[in-house]
């Protein structure tokens, strides 16, 4: 299959690298030039342009960042979807607003361009590993041609509604994760500060009832976990400034309906804090410093 794939990242890169080595052939596009000479150095064949990605593309797969480089890639007199091939399919991975996902369904389907939302979770670590979770939003029919795309790259495939439902199901998610992150940096701060040995209170709580994902798979401690992000000064992984966006497009959702979210209001704020204390660019993992006594 002829896929085009634009937005080489944190996430995209790895994805991209999945697909190249299932046999599909590939044209890729960042507009970051240092993200396509790393993966260029992966084998990825890099386009001069987004526009020379999709000529003759039959799946086009996005992973940007938010809402108006989403908007600003396909929407407009001259963006993609007036050069995507009518009956190509485009799945859009980037966690963006529900609202956005389905104006640019709506604009793809009046060009006979099926386009379905799928936004991801399971992190860098799922992306490279190939077992990310997607929440799908738009028609069956259109998820099952993308089904034998998307299981190169991940090992669970949900349907969670028509287009802009894999947004709304990704945000829910995503504000839990902000919130838990904040409760077990306040837990393990809160233990460190008493003598215990963060890797034995993180085993602990692992196996207890405050076991949760962060625990399992992305310790915000350095030190704890070899691999996760904290261990690596906070880099890669998950932006705080990614995670700022989520809370905050949870948080105009649940404007628009009503719902109550005073945990995930909170949790953005002190996410906010975090980015304007000069650490936006750092792992979500690091709002462990808000809570974490300084070293003297
Ligand atoms: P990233 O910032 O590492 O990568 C985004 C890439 O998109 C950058 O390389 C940027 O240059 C490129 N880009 C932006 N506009 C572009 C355009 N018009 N054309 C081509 N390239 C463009 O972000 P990421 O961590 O890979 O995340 C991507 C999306 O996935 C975000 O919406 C994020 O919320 C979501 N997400 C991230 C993670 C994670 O752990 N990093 C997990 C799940 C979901």
């Amino acid at each position: 299959m002829k896929i085009a794939f634009i937005g080489l990242g944190n996430m995209g890169g790895p994805m991209a690298l999945n697909l190249l080595k299932a046999g599909h052939t590939l044209s890729a596009f960042d507009l970051s030039a240092d993200a396509c000479r790393k993966f260029a150095a992966e084998g990825l064949a890099i386009a001069a342009s987004a526009a020379e990605t999709v000529a003759g593309a039959e799946v086009v797969i996005s992973m940007l960042p938010a809402s108006a480089h989403v908007e600003g890639l396909y929407l407009g007199s001259d963006g993609l979807l007036g050069k995507i091939a009518p009956g190509a399919l485009v799945i859009d991975s980037s966690t963006i607003a529900a609202a956005t996902s389905r104006k640019v369904a709506e604009a793809g389907a009046k060009r006979g361009i099926a386009v379905i939302d799928a936004p991801v979770s399971g992190g860098t670590g799922g992306a490279i590993a190939g077992t990310l979770t997607f929440m799908v939003g738009g028609a069956e029919a259109d998820l099952e041609r993308a089904r034998p795309v998307l299981e190169k790259m991940g090992a669970n495939i949900f349907h969670a509604g028509a287009a802009g439902a894999g947004q709304t199901a990704k945000i829910c998610n995503n504000m839990l994760l902000g919130i838990l992150m904040i409760g077990t940096s306040e837990a393990i701060a809160l233990g460190v500060a008493n003598g215990l040995d963060p890797k034995v209170l993180s085993e602990i709580m692992r196996r207890s009832s405050g076991g949760n994902w962060a625990l399992e798979k992305y310790n915000p401690l350095p030190g704890v976990m070899e691999n996760a992000p904290a261990s690596k000064g906070y880099a890669g992984g998950f932006g705080t400034d990614l995670m700022l966006k989520d809370l905050g497009l949870a948080q105009e959702n649940a404007a628009a309906v009503r719902a109550s979210t005073p945990l995930g209001g909170l949790a953005r704020n002190l996410y906010a804090a975090h980015s304007l204390g000069g650490h936006g660019a750092l792992d979500f993992s690091s709002v462990i410093k808000l809570v974490q006594a300084k070293a003297a």
